[in-house]
């Protein structure tokens, strides 16, 4: 909404895309064709043998007459072809200023393009105006044959892109360029003809017969009559929306029934808005401006202030983008691309609630996770794997659009420990992808780059920024955390500016010094002249959050408020629980599985059913379902049911989810009425062991052990090491930040997709020279093998030490006793140092998660699969048990034990949280092994690789 400053639409315009420029050159000579390439890591890791499943990035090769030219790899299309477009008008010289006509030429180009729209070429060319001109030649009368002019504006693009470069103003009221298109047609006097009511226009002459003919013969598959529902928004807010059905038929012109139903005998009289909600859509909100506003005597200012005068429908207003006076129509039909029939649809009041409630963030979680009621957008983005359902950057992407904003600038800037390579400014946009972001920054990021949770703090920071259309800046965001990963970054600051977006259409009349506060909260900063400008109509029509809570103390701590038992009391009624209690709870960071079903009560006991979701997964704590959702499902166990009531979302939200909206709102009105839900605790899976280890150590217990492990190494001047089930090789990383005596280090594994992380974050340390504490090491020589350590494999045999963190609990345990009598009957390394999971600490690690504090030990052998730090443990040890094994085999393989661990005091109950055994070998010499090899090698480093690359 609001005008814009003219000033900022001409520099805006003066800086056509390059595509743009092309095509104004070229037209249709210009040819684009897009390749699917899939990400490669060429540069980044020379030798892994593991084939890199990239990202799928695409490459534009551009076709000229004069040249052709190949852009750079992008992760979307469309800029795949803008550079591919600004490379060609590079290496042509095209001049960019002869692209910025002056107002004759732009005058003389809106002659030209109107000359081709009525041609008898046009009709043939499947653009989706060429369908109009097709349908107004059937229709018999006078009117045969007239375009209305509202109609070409809307339709073609081109035809509005001049008009808006001729005078600016018409962004804001498209009711001028009628004036200007009519002006230019009174230059093809001799051709076309402006109607009497100087709303359309048709040819002076008709097409020759042929053409005519054959636009006859394409007959469309359409029935002869056909009905269509649509929505009728009425200009006020007092009247209800509701449906109407529109009768088309092949032999008439929709926008002439579309007339009838706005009360106008004419199509010329009706205005198209720009597609509604999904970009992709043909839902358009059809309307008539008041007689007088087409009174071609007014200047387009002045029209522009008689529409002031008339009654705002500030409903349709909303969804069109643009005044709207009068009643409107939504309605899903009209011509598409390269297509003979008519594309139409019916309108539901669903869909219509489901447009509306698709312009607020909140709204748009909900949508895409389809549980309008239960789904809330959640407070942080933990992991991407935890996430459901559409992603923060991809929600405030559609929020731009939805609300006529120019994109969201997402920038990375510079890491602290990077260089600054950017000589253009402190921040990296992320829309272009050369060829890997994270492989060029992990030369300095090693230590805390690779996704490994090493307890390091990140060193990825986002900043987004909103822009109106016309530029200004609307509000920026810099995230005041370190993230590890750059997605995490990313997601987290377009969460935070979601949230904050949302307060506004939570609460009608929030005051600007409320907002600010929030605002500087959550560390936005937003400008708020610019702010409103854009969105003051918002409140207007999304008043209905006031039914629902409070402001004061819901979005921003929605995450403490589970705990919060007098909210639950307030919200909450008759609730009712049921089930065996099986002592499985959910606690924050569980994932979290239920079945709900909600609907509509009244008190006298109808029911009506609302929305039901067989299976809806969230993770806990993070407030990624409603308040008092949460606060039931905390209080069941896996298996138990609960029933309760609940006061009525608004309004909205319940027409936005009711398959039969007559008799919802029926029931409605009947009295009083409340939601009823009714939810299964399904599943639950804990937290990540990751996680946990993070939360509850410091240093975590990742940590820890690679401490623990390189300790042992230091002590005992190996000069070669082995890593079994080394993951992505979080231990050899961490080895490369210390001196050693280590001259050869090699890692194996089962995961390819951990190996090639592994090699990646190992071929960037070994051959960088710039950090000293890498250029200090001894290392000679790195190998990282794909291969199961339960079986032999003689190069894996006699080293100085052997380390296994972590990784027996993770094989059956017959194959890890299978592992502990290979290793140190054949492997025979000097030292072994192995850890696993102290099984009786869990349940301190439990008892750390709020919820489960009442457990009764009893139940929870009953629960065992459940009860592991993570779902890939197939076991875990108590002290008792690990101790028992390790001993048998060290006595078996002349070895002497050792018992110690991390995280946690080992003489304090429950002993360590991770146990670790250190075996040393009481023999001397090394064994004869038989050359054999399973293991393939899937990276491969020596020294002179290093000075290779240094060249
Ligand atoms: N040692 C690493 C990784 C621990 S996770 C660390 O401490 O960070 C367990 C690892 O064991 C996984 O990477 C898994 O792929 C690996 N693994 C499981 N079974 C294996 C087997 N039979 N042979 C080799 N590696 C195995
Ligand atoms: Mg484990």
């Amino acid at each position: 909404m609001g005008t814009l400053s003219s000033a900022a639409v001409a520099a805006k315009k003066s800086s056509l895309t390059p595509k743009a420029i092309i095509s104004q050159k070229f037209g249709s000579k210009a040819s684009y064709k897009v390749d699917e390439v899939e990400e490669s890591f060429p540069n980044e890791c020379p030798g892994l043998a593991i084939r890199q499943k990239g990202r799928c990035l695409y490459r534009c090769h551009l076709q000229l007459p004069e040249l052709s030219v190949v852009s750079g790899t992008f992760t979307r299309k469309k800029d795949a072809e803008q550079a591919a477009a600004e490379k060609a008008i590079e290496m042509l010289g095209i001049h960019v200023k002869e692209n910025n006509p002056t107002e004759e030429e732009a005058r003389d180009e809106l002659v030209d393009r109107l000359a081709y729209l009525f041609s008898s070429e046009f009709l043939s060319s499947g653009h989706p105006l060429s369908g109009h001109f097709r349908a107004v030649l059937k229709t018999k009368g006078h009117l045969n044959g007239c375009i209305p002019i509202s109609v070409m504006a809307m339709y073609d693009a081109k035809l509005t892109n001049l008009c808006k470069h001729i005078n600016p103003e018409v962004e804001s009221n498209p009711l001028g360029i009628t004036s200007i298109i009519l002006s230019a047609a009174e230059k093809l006097s001799g051709s076309l003809l402006p109607l009497e009511d100087h709303l359309s226009l048709k040819r002076q002459s008709p097409h020759p017969p042929d053409v005519l003919q054959s636009v006859e013969n394409c007959e469309s598959t359409l029935p002869e009559s056909f009905e269509i529902q649509a929505i009728r928004i009425p200009s006020s807010v007092n009247e209800t929306i509701e449906t109407l059905v529109l009768n088309l038929s092949s032999a008439s012109y929709y926008l002439d029934v579309i007339a009838e139903a706005l009360g106008v005998t004419e199509a010329s009289r009706v205005q198209v808005s720009r597609t509604i909600g999904k970009a992709s859509s043909e839902v358009r909100l059809y309307f008539c401006p008041k007689q007088q506003l087409l009174d071609q005597s007014l200047e387009p200012l002045e029209v522009h202030r008689v529409q002031l005068q008339g009654s705002l429908n500030v409903r349709a207003s909303y969804f069109a983008g643009q005044e709207v006076y009068g009643d409107g129509i939504l309605a899903s039909v009209g011509y598409v691309w390269k297509s003979a029939n008519l594309f139409h649809e019916d309108m539901s009041m669903r869909t219509y609630y489901r447009l509306l409630i698709n312009k607020i963030p909140s709204g748009v979680y909900k949508l895409s996770r389809e549980a309008i009621f239960v789904a809330e957008l959640p407070m942080v983005f933990t992991t991407r794997s935890n996430w459901r359902g559409f992603f923060p950057r991809e929600i405030l992407y559609t929020f731009c659009r939805q609300h006529r904003l120019a994109e969201p600038v997402f920038c990375i800037p510079n890491s602290s420990l990077g260089t600054s390579t950017d000589p253009h400014g402190t921040c990296k946009k992320l829309k272009v992808t050369e060829p890997s972001e994270e492989g060029k920054k992990s030369p300095v990021l090693a230590a805390g780059g690779g996704g490994e949770s090493d307890g390091l703090t990140g060193d990825f920071k986002c900043e987004v920024k909103i822009f109106s259309k016309c530029q200004d800046l609307i509000l920026q965001f810099l995230s005041t955390k370190a993230y590890k990963k750059q997605t995490d970054a990313v997601q987290n600051a377009a969460l935070k500016v979601l949230l904050w977006l949302n307060l506004f259409f939570r609460e009608s009349n929030i005051s600007s010094e409320k907002l600010s506060s929030h605002a500087k909260e959550l560390g936005i900063q937003f400008y708020s002249e610019y702010f409103l400008k854009e969105f003051n109509i918002c409140p207007l029509v999304h008043d209905f959050w006031m039914s629902f809570a409070t402001v004061e103390d819901g979005l921003l701590d929605r995450k403490h408020m589970k705990a919060n038992d007098d909210m639950l009391e307030n919200v909450v009624f008759s609730l009712n629980m049921g089930g065996q209690a099986s002592g499985v709870n959910p606690s924050s960071g569980s994932l979290v599985c239920i079945g709900y079903t909600s609907c509509l009560v009244t008190e006298g006991g109808m029911k009506e059913h609302l929305e039901s979701n067989e299976e809806f997964e969230f993770e806990m704590g993070i407030g990624a379902v409603v308040p008092y959702i949460e606060g039931i499902v905390t209080q069941l166990s896996v298996g138990q049911s609960a029933c309760f009531g609940a006061e009525l979302p608004p309004l909205e939200f319940i027409l936005a989810a009711a398959d039969d909206s007559p008799t919802t709102i029926s029931l409605l009105s009947s009295g009083k009425c409340s939601l009823e839900h009714t939810i299964t605790l399904l599943r639950v899976t804990e937290p990540l062991e990751d996680r946990m280890e993070q939360a509850l150590f410091s240093p975590p217990l990742s940590k820890q052990r690679v401490e623990y492990a390189l300790q042992h190494i230091q002590e005992s001047h190996a000069l070669s090491m082995i890593d079994f089930g080394c993951g992505s090789g979080s231990l050899l990383d961490s080895l490369l930040d210390y001196p050693t005596s280590l001259e050869k280090i090699v890692g194996v594994d089962i995961s390819q997709k951990s190996l090639a992380r592994a090699a990646k974050m190992l071929h960037s340390k070994l051959n960088s020279k710039l950090d000293y504490k890498v250029s200090s090491n001894r290392i000679k020589s790195a190998v990282l093998y794909d291969g199961s350590i339960t079986n032999f494999d003689s190069r894996l045999c006699g080293f100085d030490i052997g380390t296994c963190l972590e990784v027996i609990e993770h094989i059956e345990e017959q194959e890890a006793s299978l592992f502990g009598d290979v290793v140190l009957s054949s492997f025979c390394p000097r030292i072994l140092i192995i850890s696993t999971p102290n099984y009786e600490y869990n349940v301190i690690l439990q008892k750390s998660a709020p919820q489960n504090q009442e457990e009764d030990p009893d139940e929870k052998n009953q629960s065992q699969a459940y009860k592991f730090r993570n779902h890939d443990h197939k076991f875990e040890w108590t002290r008792a048990q690990f101790c028992d094994w390790a001993t048998d085999l060290s006595r078996r393989h002349n070895y002497s034990v050792e018992f110690s661990g991390v995280g946690g005091v080992g003489d304090v109950e429950p002993g360590f949280a991770s146990q670790i055994a250190v075996f040393r070998s009481k023999e001397e010499n090394p064994k004869n092994v038989e050359i054999a090899h399973h293991c393939k090698v899937i990276w491969e480093w020596s020294e002179g690789d290093r000075s290779k690359s240094a060249l």
